[in-house]
């Protein structure tokens, strides 16, 4: 019967919220890695040093040397909706990773948080949170930027923990994540390492690059994607109606079997988008046949007003005023590039 059904509508409390809020934006160690590098790269860190134990499940520590956070905003970067990087006027011009104010909040919600940082001229501090539970800050020796902590990840949430996969995977995932990351930044000097045992091991490093942009991305590429890669890529560099495409594309003949080379950036933030893989394999149509895949790190800029980052908190979508441009940009420029390096439609493929 309809009239036994009393529901009590309540507020949730704070640590809730956070939870939920957690399952949102932290979906396995990698997109906790994912949050703390951005974190990192947007206080304009020069070196950025991962630690994970256990595929990031026991342990994830993020070293940076960018502009710390001061002392009595520590609490203030765990409150949820807490963010120095929008002052909410204008969501369509966001030039940083993030502008949410969600990731600490959440990472302290679902693990054991602890962050120590220094502001150049200043006393360095830290501040713990544990399933959502704020301490206290208290001073700490720490020479400069920000060590961010996250131990015992879902550890409070049991359910997601059994979501997770193995350590391996993980590690791989969180590997996957810094090399995208790693490709958007080259004059960032990158390494992971796995302390899950006694000897530490160097699992990616990615020496800061040099030169200009297209010198540091080159030799970033062939660290990330590997020499072969650099050595049969072939420079990008178009612009039309205010949206710029950099990068590099392989030759067809350096294809792959599967699509695991394609790496699309929006104005320098790692993308999976239906729309720039389709132009990508558009483009390369002609030049491939079917069931070969194009490599390529491709970078479109354009002000942040005429794409919208807001679709989703894990923020791989992007949505562009103008798709069509966006699509004959790559489409146009690739097949330039294809075709002035000689590479002739080969495709036996019917269109
Ligand atoms: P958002 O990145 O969306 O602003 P976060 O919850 O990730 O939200 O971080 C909250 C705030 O804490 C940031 O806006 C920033 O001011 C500060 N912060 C976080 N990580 C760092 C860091 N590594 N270095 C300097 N400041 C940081
Ligand atoms: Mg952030």
């Amino acid at each position: 019967n309809i009239s036994d059904l009393r529901p009590v509508i309540r507020q949730l409390d704070e640590g809730a919220i956070n939870r939920i809020a957690a399952g949102e934006v932290v979906e396995r160690p990698a997109s906790a890695v994912k949050e703390l590098v951005e974190n990192a790269l947007d206080a304009g860190a020069r070196r950025v040093t991962i630690d994970i134990a256990d595929g990031g499940k026991t342990l994830i520590r993020v070293t940076d040397d960018g502009c710390g956070i001061a002392g009595h905003d520590l609490a203030l970067a765990l409150s949820r909706h807490a963010t120095s990087k929008i002052d909410g006027s204008d969501l369509l011009n966001i030039h940083t990773f993030g502008f949410r104010g969600e990731a600490l909040p959440s990472l302290g919600a679902v693990g054991r948080l602890s962050i120590s940082s220094r502001v150049p001229g200043a006393d360095a501090y830290q501040i713990k949170v544990e399933g959502g539970a704020m301490g206290t800050v208290r001073p700490v020796a720490l020479n400069a930027g920000t060590v961010v902590t996250l131990g015992d990840l879902f550890y409070a949430t049991p359910a997601r923990l059994k979501f997770m996969r193995t350590d391996r995977a993980e590690a791989q995932a969180i590997t996957d994540i810094i090399k995208r990351l790693a490709m958007a930044e080259p004059f960032v000097r990158f390494e992971l390492r796995d302390i899950s045992n006694d000897s530490p091991r160097t699992v990616f490093v990615a020496e800061a690059q040099s030169g200009d942009m297209f010198d540091a991305l080159h030799g970033r590429l062939a660290t990330v994607l590997g020499r072969e890669f650099a050595d049969n890529a072939l420079a990008i560099d178009a612009e039309r109606d205010g949206l710029h495409l950099t990068g590099y594309a392989a030759l067809p003949t350096y294809s792959r079997g599967s699509a695991v080379a394609q790496y699309l950036f929006v104005n320098g933030r790692p993308v999976r988008d239906k729309l720039l893989v389709g132009a990508l394999r558009g483009a390369y149509f002609d030049f491939l046949s079917r069931d070969r895949h194009p490599a390529a790190a491709l970078f479109l800029d354009c002000d942040p007003t005429l794409v919208d980052v807001n679709v989703h908190p894990a923020k791989s979508e992007v949505r562009f005023r103008d798709p069509a441009l966006a699509r004959g940009l790559i489409v146009s420029a690739l097949r330039h590039a294809l075709a002035g390096a000689g590479h002739r439609a080969s495709s036996t493929v019917a269109g």
